[in-house]
């Protein structure tokens, strides 16, 4: 199955080596030791000792994962130290400078190619090239090295450092394609996320714009019966002013319920009333700056600290000035009223967007309590509020300007890490007058 394959793919190519790779006794392990057995078998001169040796070869190879496991660090330098030793053993068992075992060189070599870059693994066959001669050397007493023998011996070494670049020029080109995989599979994470979160907002525009079309409507007619019912309650109040006390108060109360509902029948309409635009080429910062007075006005005595971070090459965006600010001072009023009385750190961020659609993205982090995941899409409601006092109207009206300028928001939040609004401008002339 193709995601089983790809599973094993990626535990054993995609990780770093670091990581833990899952080892079992496979079929591999099985053909490693048929072959042991087999060197065992046919070498008329092996010992108890060789038989041991080998042994010890094929445990080393079989558990050489559960080794790495426990040593991580320095565990791939004693592996290839273990397996030149072994390597020697068998070799000195089995005749020494004459002994067709000599190949089990090749073990440690092939071993430091798979773990090493090319340097080292080249050290590495120089000291495995090393250990093979000591034999030569320790032998020179009872034997005399022929120039045949010398030219025979270099063969033997030049084909370590033949197997070694090759083994290692394979494992590098391996590890430079799962390289490439994993950076492509991150890739496609994070498109796919922007893909959901541009769906996400998508959805909300056109959520925004129908409750707008549908409370826009409904402001409008709720207008002019509130101004009839409010004249007849001020003709009312004039009429019985003097005689009769109680319809005097009666009256009064219609008419100041009939203002509240005239205030909240203004602010409908202001969310669903379609923004004329004023275009104007701006620098974001000042804005930001205004807004953050604003707020500071509104809350004199909040213990708010407010950490500012403007990139120094932020684009002009052609924007309306008073509706962007209108944006920036409802993020900057929420922040500080969600930090509260303990006050807390506001984080404005503004920073050029060069990938894809050009623009300037702006943060807006708070230390307050953030907001549950499960309200996260509810906040951007028309009259969605967890305040006492509050309308709920706020988020909305940042979600319709903002979309009127083609751009985009999006909240994050970490329960009791605070909340994060990012707002994106896009650059140049993409502002629109809605109709
Ligand atoms: P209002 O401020 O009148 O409640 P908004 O539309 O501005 O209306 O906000 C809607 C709700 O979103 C708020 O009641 C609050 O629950 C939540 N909210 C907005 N900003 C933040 C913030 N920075 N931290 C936590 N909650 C927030």
């Amino acid at each position: 199955m193709l995601p089983g394959r790809f599973e094993r793919l990626w535990a054993s190519e995609v990780r770093p080596s670091t990581m833990k790779q899952r080892h079992s006794f496979a079929w591999m392990d099985l053909l490693w030791v048929f072959f042991l057995i087999g060197l065992a078998v046919l070498e008329p001169h092996t010992d108890v000792h060789s038989y041991l040796v080998l042994l010890a070869i094929g445990l080393l190879q079989i558990f050489e994962h559960r080794f790495l496991e426990f040593l991580p660090k320095r565990g791939h330098v004693y592996i290839v130290l273990l397996k030149i030793g072994l390597g020697s053993l068998l070799v000195d068992h089995t005749g020494g400078i004459n002994s067709s075992y000599y190949l089990i060189y090749f073990v440690p070599v092939v071993t430091a190619a798979m773990y090493f870059d090319i340097w080292a693994t080249l050290a590495w066959t120089i000291l495995t090239c090393a250990v093979y001669w000591s034999f030569v050397v320790w032998e020179l007493s009872e034997y005399e090295l022929t120039g045949e023998g010398a030219e025979e011996l270099a063969i033997r070494n030049l084909f370590f450092f033949l197997a070694a670049i090759i083994v290692n020029r394979f494992v590098t080109d391996s590890r430079r394609q799962a390289e490439r995989y994993r950076q492509l599979a991150e890739t496609l994470a994070e498109t796919n996320r922007r893909l959901e979160q541009a769906q996400e907002e998508a959805r909300r525009s056109e959520r925004l714009a129908a409750l707008g079309q549908l409370s826009g409507g409904l402001a409008h007619e709720l207008r002019n019966p509130l101004a009839v019912i409010k004249g007849s309650a001020e003709t009312l109040m004039r009429k019985v002013a003097d005689s009769d006390s109680v319809s005097t108060e009666l009256a009064g109360y219609i008419s100041s319920e009939v203002n509240r509902m005239n205030a909240l029948v203004t602010r409908f309409l202001d969310f669903a009333r379609p923004h004329h635009l004023e275009h104007r080429e701006e620098q974001i910062p000042p804005l930001i700056e205004r807004s953050l007075k604003a707020a500071r006005d509104r809350w004199p005595d909040a213990k708010v600290e407010v950490e500012r971070e403007f990139a120094p090459d932020l684009p002009k965006i052609i924007l309306d000035v008073d509706l962007i600010e209108r944006v920036f001072t409802n993020l900057a009023l929420n922040a500080y009223e969600a930090m509260g009385r303990e006050g807390g750190t506001l984080h404005v961020e503004a920073v050029p967007v060069t990938e894809g659609r050009r623009g300037v993205r702006i943060t807006f982090q708070d230390s307050g309590p953030g907001i549950p995941a499960e309200l996260r899409e509810q906040i951007f409601n028309p009259f969605f509020t967890t305040k006492e006092s509050g309308v709920g109207l706020g988020l909305s009206i940042v979600s319709k300007i903002v979309d009127d300028h083609r751009g985009s928001i999006h909240v994050t939040s970490e329960p009791g890490k605070g909340a994060c609004f990012q707002v994106f401008l896009p650059e140049g002339g993409e502002a629109e007058t809605a109709a």
